[in-house]
């Protein structure tokens, strides 16, 4: 089987700089369903790796990419879990010794108990690990995990890949309110994180429009109890997003096409992540409105912005 496409971006991203997303399963291919999901609700739940795609067509993608940009990142991310593909370590070899950029995988995590997936991870520069739940009520409820799935035995692989692991590690969090955010279970996620020892912890909360619309945000107030609580390198999402680099010269309607592709943004996102004036920015996204390749959808009272058929 062949896809159209396996590139998302390059999208300026703010941790990542401008980095090329490469998605390697099919959409919403995942080993749970994440109650916040931005891409809705899992479709396939599997924890079987399989192949899906030809190396060489994802290679000649991203080779085409590569040549026309000068990227920081080629991010393995997507709607679904990555490391079900299970040619995954031999595409980190390939992208690394072909393109010479740093490669960096996001992941929700659950697969790190297999040992030849933390083989196949240990050849990234970044890994970028989710954590939402210590203890196996909670990874239930926030991550309607697959059956097999025992959420203390990925927390000590993750300790495990930690301690080989000669690359950047970035723990994700996701805070859903009145699902995991209780005071006892975030303590609980903190001695998971500190058992972990990432070189930094991000705090995140829903921001875009989730699998089920009853999975809300955490306040302001509370994400920063939840990182004192952490402690130091522990940085909420949104104080990451305001220190980006604005980047300039790019065409306003193509950026924006290619940021709301990878998932849904409020005009304020865009005007960061781009870093686009937003007297160029608003003409162009009234363009892509009228046109029909961009819609709006609304989420807790706020606008967001994404593709048809999303
Ligand atoms: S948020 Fe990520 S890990 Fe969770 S269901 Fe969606 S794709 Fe899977």
């Amino acid at each position: 089987m062949i896809r159209s496409s396996y590139v998302y971006g390059p999208v300026p991203s703010r941790r990542l700089g401008l980095s090329l997303g490469v998605s390697i399963i099919p959409r919403k291919t995942c080993t749970i369903d994440c109650v916040y999901c931005q891409c809705g609700r899992t479709t396939r739940r599997t924890l079987k790796r399989e192949p899906f795609y030809p190396v060489e067509d994802i290679v000649e993608q991203v080779r085409q990419a590569v040549a026309t940009h000068e990227l920081d990142f080629i991010t393995f991310s997507g709607e679904g879990e990555p490391t079900l593909n299970s040619d995954i370590g031999r595409l980190i070899r390939r992208f690394k010794a072909e393109f010479r950029v740093p490669v960096a995988v996001i992941t929700n995590s659950t697969l790190m108990t297999d040992p030849a997936v933390r083989r196949a991870l240990y050849r990234a520069d970044l890994v970028v690990p989710s954590l939402d739940a210590a203890d196996q009520a909670t990874f239930r409820k926030v991550n309607r995990a697959h059956q097999g799935l025992v959420v203390e035995d990925i927390i000590q692989s993750l300790v495990t890949f930690r301690r080989h692991f000669r690359g950047r590690m970035w723990l994700e969090v996701m805070l859903v309110r009145d699902v995991n955010d209780a005071p006892a279970h975030v303590v609980k996620l903190r001695q998971a994180a500190w058992r972990i020892r990432p070189d930094r912890v991000h705090l995140n909360t829903v921001v875009r429009p989730p699998a089920e619309s009853w999975a809300g945000p955490l306040d302001r107030d509370d994400l920063e109890q939840v990182r004192v609580l952490f402690g130091p390198g522990t940085e909420i999402a949104d104080s990451a997003l305001r220190r980006a680099k604005r980047r300039t010269g790019q065409d306003p309607e193509r950026a924006i096409y290619e940021l709301v592709r990878n998932r849904p943004v409020t005009f304020a996102d865009m005007e960061r992540s781009l870093g686009i004036d937003p007297r160029l920015l608003k003409p162009a996204l009234g363009r892509l409105l009228k046109q029909r390749r961009v819609r709006r959808v609304r989420f807790w009272g706020k606008e967001f912005f994404e593709p048809p058929g999303a």
